[in-house]
């Protein structure tokens, strides 16, 4: 199940969502996340780049590449088997 390992919140008026949003719809400054899993924190436009090395914010991206792969393997065992039946 879901449960939020990314807090946001506002370093100019302190204001904390829960919200994934670029900007803080107070006081329009850039929000600074905080891996609550990593405890690592950093500005907006700094996540993707955390998130796609970060085991606890992306666990789900990892299971969707790691599917992704099984289905190229099958395609490829699948392109195998074709080859055998040619050369018999
Ligand atoms: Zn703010
Ligand atoms: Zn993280």
């Amino acid at each position: 199940m879901f449960s939020p390992q990314i807090e946001w919140n506002c370093s100019q008026c302190q204001s904390i969502t829960t919200d994934r949003r670029k900007y803080c719809t107070n006081c329009h400054s850039m929000l600074t996340w905080t891996c609550t899993g990593s405890g690592r924190s950093g500005l907006y436009t700094h996540y993707y780049r955390h998130r796609d090395s970060c085991g606890y914010c992306a666990p789900e991206v990892e299971e969707e590449k790691q599917q992704k792969k099984e289905e190229k393997q099958q395609e490829f065992q699948a392109l195998d088997l074709s080859k055998q039946y040619e050369f018999n």
